[in-house]
């Protein structure tokens, strides 16, 4: 049993496998504390309010910007900028980095396993200002070749937009090697971070992050929070993604003065409330160790993989290192549509993805139109691996196909 799970409300006394931890994380209670007392002490609207409750909130979201700051390196807070969640970050660089950067001819190179959140911003960019996508092919496994990057990445290459991890595969991508290339050539690096920031330490400066997106509710934080990092030199250069209140300097009836960086991306009133949390989640984190954290995942993906490897029926993607899984095992049992499996499953209180993980062209890539998908967090247990793998051998049977 794991001692962590304890600090999990939503585990008490429930008999629920919780396998989606890719989709969305519990939270542990210091999160829900940490936002229950900033609720019942302070609660105000920040920034402007002259008085105690607003400054201590303003003071609050502030050092959860620096909590964010130094959980993934980066040199200034005011590099953080907050958003509601990954996919509002990668829309803000492409709205207003790309729009503004992006011209016929140029290139946006992306891996063929990206999330559709890291496609469709860029389909709008190419779409508006003549640039191409450009995809690198990964190999089965979900490993990106060196061949891919380097032959790719051109003089042409003005953006490189990559996940650090697939949502599918669990493959991580040599972020360091792409953004060598990418910067030789002249390119900016932004970094997919939804699926790594929970799993591993993530140091922007070292991965050569130009922009990095990451999600509060996939890493044990609340829904609603994320962060963008960017470069403050970019971050300077670009306009607002949405203007109004709180992220001017001036405003006359015709036009207006930003405020600096963050505020300049920060328009209307924020989300101090999801940033505490966030800054608690970071802190829980930290307090657990990424060292633990990977070992555990590691752990419980081998004892998974071992159990599936016994199942001739059951086929499943990525490498055969639960090490390069980070947690994420995607399956498809012979004759069963994955909707079928999650739905069986979800009957024995076990909760999996089924779909196409809103990575459609990573699908067709496979050769599937859907798969099933189990992601484990370390506060998974041995014990539930073994449940979760002695229901998968029933499945078959339930669905009306024999053992
Ligand atoms: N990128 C990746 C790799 C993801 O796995 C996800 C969500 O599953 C996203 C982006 C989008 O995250 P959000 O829905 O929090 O914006």
């Amino acid at each position: 049993m794991s001692s962590y799970r304890e600090d999990f409300p939503i585990f008490k006394g429930s008999d629920v496998i919780y396998f989606d931890n890719a989709a969305t994380s519990q939270r542990p209670r210091q999160v829900i504390e940490a936002m229950r007392s900033f609720n019942d002490s302070c609660n105000a609207n920040p920034l402007r309010g002259l008085y105690d409750w607003s400054v201590r909130t303003t003071d609050a979201y502030e050092a959860a910007r620096h909590a964010v700051a130094h959980f993934i390196g980066a040199e200034r807070d005011c590099e953080i900028v907050f958003t509601r969640n990954t996919t509002e970050s990668i829309n803000l660089v492409a709205y207003s980095w790309g729009l503004a950067n992006l011209h016929a001819g140029d290139e946006i190179v992306l891996t063929v396993s990206e999330h559709h959140s890291n496609i469709l911003p860029w389909q709008m960019c190419a779409r508006r200002t003549g640039a191409r996508l450009v995809y690198m092919e990964c190999e089965k496994d979900g490993t990106l070749p060196a061949s891919e990057y380097e032959s790719k990445i051109t003089d042409r290459t003005k953006l490189v937009a990559v996940a650090e991890v697939s949502n599918v595969l669990g493959a991580v991508n040599p972020i360091r090697e792409i953004a060598d290339v990418a910067h030789r050539k002249g390119a900016v690096v932004l970094v997919d971070g939804a699926q790594s920031t929970p799993h591993m330490p993530v140091d922007v400066k070292a991965l050569g992050a130009d922009f990095y997106a990451l999600s509060g509710h996939k890493m044990l934080g609340p829904m609603g929070i994320g962060a963008l990092y960017g470069r403050i030199a970019l971050l300077e250069e670009m306009q607002p993604f949405l203007t109004g209140g709180e992220m001017i300097e001036t405003v006359t009836r015709e036009s207006a003065t930003f405020a600096p960086v963050p505020e300049k991306f920060e328009a209307g009133t924020v989300n101090a409330m999801g940033a505490v949390g966030l800054s608690a989640a970071i802190d829980y984190l930290n307090g657990v160790g990424f060292d633990t954290i990977m070992r555990k995942e590691r752990d419980l993906t081998g004892l998974l993989l071992d159990r599936m490897r016994k199942m001739p029926e059951v086929t499943v993607y990525g490498s055969e290192d639960p090490a390069k899984h980070c947690g994420i095992v995607t399956f498809n049992i012979e004759g069963c549509h994955p909707h079928d499996v999650a739905s069986v499953l979800d009957s024995e209180h076990i909760c999996i993805r089924a779909g196409h993980h809103c990575a459609q062209p990573l699908m067709k890539y496979l050769g599937v139109s859907s798969t099933a998908r189990a992601s484990l967090y370390f506060y998974n247990t041995e014990e539930e691996v073994e449940r979760f793998a002695d229901a998968l051998t029933k499945v078959r049977g339930w669905l009306g196909y024999g053992a």
